[in-house]
């Protein structure tokens, strides 16, 4: 049997899952399928796989041997949650493990496994019947990830499948699978006859442990992260001693709202208040304040579904009088950002306490929402917004876009203050802005993604019918239709959407079909090494740090106040680092000064010699997403190796000669193969040149036009692309501007808050000329 600490002991036996536990495990042995719903905090993620753990399953001499899988949306959960539970089993915390994509800790003894989502699909697609495990939690089904809808409808079928094989075969036993949520949002799942012919049973824990105290903002302040500095600033001078958490939308805003609070706080609190410098750029924008006058106070129907016991504080919240009489929080801060490029070992420091006599404060992105607990977070700061990637199936065009976050999440936002003691939400926004314009929950993510990975995926496993497959939101037949045509021009598929033999090699590597693609032509002219490694590259994360995000290192200032003089050394900094940035990207481009594919194979290729957080830092390059990038390359060399004859023979080589004239010529065609269908023409070549005003006089307004009709419909009518200014082809004049440009994906940012009227221009960013 197991012994727990005893101080975790104490603290189980309050979470309100936990009183539940009798009724969970009974309807976990009477079902195969059961779905949880608690609100944040409740104990799902730490305490439902101990339960299952405690019943057998997962021990190898019980009649349920197989591993309890715990899939997580994101893989700071994954990793955290996997070392708390250990902490909580005491002298068994080495029964716990976790596996991400590229690192895990997964041994003969584990018993409990947490795992990103995406790493169980990938488990699925190699043992349809998960024959390792003998129970499944779905985690955070509410985010809705289209991993985890993906995962929710093959389980269905595994379930069956199990129950199936079990009734034949005694030595096999069905899988478990429990659904957990944190929002009521669950009959997508429970309501839906393709996925679960007879609804599943719902098990409802109680609310959040400790009481939140929701803080509406009287105004809603256009620039929330001037407003959230603000707000900030005040409430570590006046609140009593308890972490900070505050939701920003990425990691721009954390950068320089973490720079602010520090230039500010530098050296303790300063009964003055913090003595900030404010640029005409961050100044906040008055005019464009959205000010929606009174707020309801009385009449106001409040409804939040898991408010129990909560209070929502309608009055400005800007003396932080929280009626308690303490003593105030301590004078320094400590700041800490948290965001996913981040890499893994800084972003597991917010899990440490600060340093005596500072409050810790942390800057996160909606990373922070679900999941984790960071110990000793009482307050919650909310802008109330979330960067989302939006995408249009009909033209194709990505963009991110800052919008409201739902209420579901804002309320996830919340109950992180609730999490280790009663706590306190600021909203900085108004309460009518939340009930005018939140949603109640965001859309599932299958709705707003490109999905011809996931058609592929399922074809590959024999469902030529995609529509057919049990979505518990199944995507736009628009979609669908778009990513078969997609798939067809990659061979991936035959025109009546079966899968070719292409199609089924492509489906085993964990790239998207289009860099699948790219990969199965690659071997051409030798230049198999450069591909995969290109490849590696393309699939990745940005590598690039945009210059604006990198903080100059200024040596430390005296604290008397040479202020003016400080400004002169930062700007200074700025410069110093711009010429380098400039440099730099130069040298990139020595191999070909026209393809972004190129530069990236360089970068790629440089760092294998050096791979270094030191090289990284003075190149301006993320040294998380390169190892990452190293890390696939290496896989995919095995994959190759083990599952395509001719590459039997395949050795890795992560230090690579740069290629030659000829082979980054055939690297460029390539590049274009799989991308045949976003294939810009300069405009002036068209058969039909749309009308010019003004001869360009920069690269980046020289108007291209899409061989593929990509239907952008515009109000102001101008259907070019242009240039991205982050692509070498920025830095050509004009006339140099290619004829033919490969891109992988056109953007469009949002309209400028300053002139809503005025659109900017739709962006391709750019893979590589063509010649
Ligand atoms: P849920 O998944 O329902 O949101 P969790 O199981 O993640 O809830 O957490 C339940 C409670 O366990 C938290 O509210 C907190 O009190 C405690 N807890 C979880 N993780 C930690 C941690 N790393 N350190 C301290 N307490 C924790
Ligand atoms: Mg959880």
């Amino acid at each position: 049997s197991l012994t727990r600490p005893p101080d975790i002991q104490a603290t189980r036996l309050k979470l309100p899952v936990v009183a539940e536990e009798q009724k969970i495990m009974e309807a976990v042995h009477n079902n195969n399928l059961v779905v949880i719903y608690g609100a944040t905090g409740s104990g799902k993620t730490t305490q439902v796989p101990q339960f299952l753990f405690e019943a057998g399953y997962g021990s190898p001499d019980s009649p349920t041997p197989g591993m309890i899988g715990v899939t997580q949306p994101r893989r700071v959960a994954a990793v955290s949650m996997a070392k708390r539970v250990g902490d909580e089993l005491g002298d068994q915390s080495n029964k716990v493990a976790y596996q991400i994509r590229f690192e895990g800790t997964v041994g003969p003894q584990t018993a409990i496994k947490f795992m990103t989502d995406g790493v169980l699909l990938r488990e699925v697609a190699q043992d349809i019947a998960l024959r390792k495990y003998s129970a499944i939690v779905i985690d955070e089904a509410h985010e809705r990830s289209v991993n985890t809808d993906i995962l929710v409808g093959m389980l269905s079928r595994v379930v069956k499948l199990r129950e199936e094989m079990a009734a034949e075969d005694s030595s096999i036993k069905p899988l478990k699978l429990i659904i957990m949520s944190a929002t009521l949002r669950v009959t997508d799942f429970t309501e839906n006859a393709t996925l679960f012919a007879t609804p599943p049973p719902v098990i409802q824990a109680e609310g959040r442990q400790y009481p939140v105290t929701t803080h509406f903002a009287r105004k809603t302040h256009h620039d929330y992260v001037e407003e959230a500095f603000r707000k900030i600033s005040k409430g570590h001078r006046k609140l009593p001693p308890g972490g900070f958490l505050v939701f920003m939308t990425g990691q721009n805003e954390i950068t320089h709202l973490s720079k602010r609070l520090k230039e500010a706080f530098r050296g303790g609190n300063t009964s003055a208040g913090p003595q900030v410098r404010i640029s005409g750029k961050d100044a906040p924008m008055e005019a464009e304040d959205i000010d929606f006058g009174e707020i309801g106070t009385d009449t106001h129907d409040f409804d939040d579904d898991d408010d129990d016991g909560d209070e929502v504080d309608f009055h400005d919240d800007d003396d932080f009088d929280i009626g308690e009489e303490e003593e105030i929080g301590p004078a320094k801060m400590h700041v800490l950002p948290l965001y996913s490029l981040l890499p893994t070992r800084e972003q597991l420091r917010v899990f440490e306490p600060p340093p005596d006599g500072s409050r810790l404060v942390v800057l996160a992105t909606n990373v922070a929402e679900t999941s984790l607990t960071i110990p000793g977070i009482r307050y919650v700061f909310d802008c109330g917004r979330s960067k989302e990637r939006k995408y249009d199936d009909v033209t194709g065009v990505q963009s991110f876009e800052i919008g409201w976050i739902s209420k579901a999440s804002a309320s996830q936002r919340a109950g992180r203050a609730g999490r280790t003691g009663p706590g306190h939400c600021y909203r900085l926004y108004s309460s009518a802005v939340y009930e005018r314009d939140f949603q109640e929950f965001a859309e599932p993510e299958i709705l707003r993604m490109p999905i011809e990975g996931v058609v592929l995926q399922l074809k590959a496993m024999n469902l030529q019918h995609v529509i057919n497959f049990p979505f518990p939101t199944p995507p736009d037949r628009q979609m669908l239709a778009s990513s078969e045509k997609l798939l067809a021009y990659l061979n991936a598929i035959t025109p009546s959407g079966q899968i070719t033999s292409t199609g089924s090699t492509m489906s085993i590597f964990p790239l998207s079909p289009r860099f699948a693609r790219i990969l199965l032509v690659g071997h051409l002219h030798d230049c198999l090494p450069y591909t995969i490694a290109l490849v590696a590259g393309l699939s990745a994360a940005d590598v690039f740090i945009p210059e604006n995000q990198i903080v100059p290192t200024i040596a430390p200032r005296e604290e008397d106040g040479y202020f003016t003089n400080a400004d002169r050394i930062e700007e200074e900094a700025r410069n110093k680092i711009r010429r380098n940035f400039n440099k730099i990207q130069k040298e990139f481009c020595f191999l070909d000064d026209k393809s972004d594919a190129i530069k990236l194979l360089q970068v790629v290729g440089e760092y294998a010699h050096d791979p270094t957080e030191a090289w990284c830092h003075t190149h301006y390059v993320r040294y998380k997403v390169l190892k990452e990038i190293l890390q696939l390359r290496r896989q995919i060399t095995d994959l190759l190796r083990t599952n395509i004859t001719a590459f039997a023979g395949l050795k890795f080589q992560d230090k690579l000669e740069p290629p030659s004239a000829k082979q980054v010529k055939a690297l460029k065609q390539m590049v274009a193969a799989g991308f045949i269908d976003h294939i810009a023409i300069r405009a002036d070549l068209a058969p039909v040149p749309p009308e010019v005003r003004r001869k360009p006089t920069r690269s980046i307004d020289v108007p291209y036009l899409t061989l593929f009709p990509s239907n952008i419909s515009r109000e102001d009518d101008d259907k070019a692309v242009y240039i991205h200014p982050s692509s070498p082809l920025a830095h050509l004049s004009p006339q140099e501007c290619p004829e033919y440009i490969v891109y992988s994906y056109l953007q469009r940012a949002a309209p400028a808050a300053a002139t809503p009227e005025k659109l900017p221009k739709t962006r391709m960013h750019a893979l590589t000329d063509i010649t």
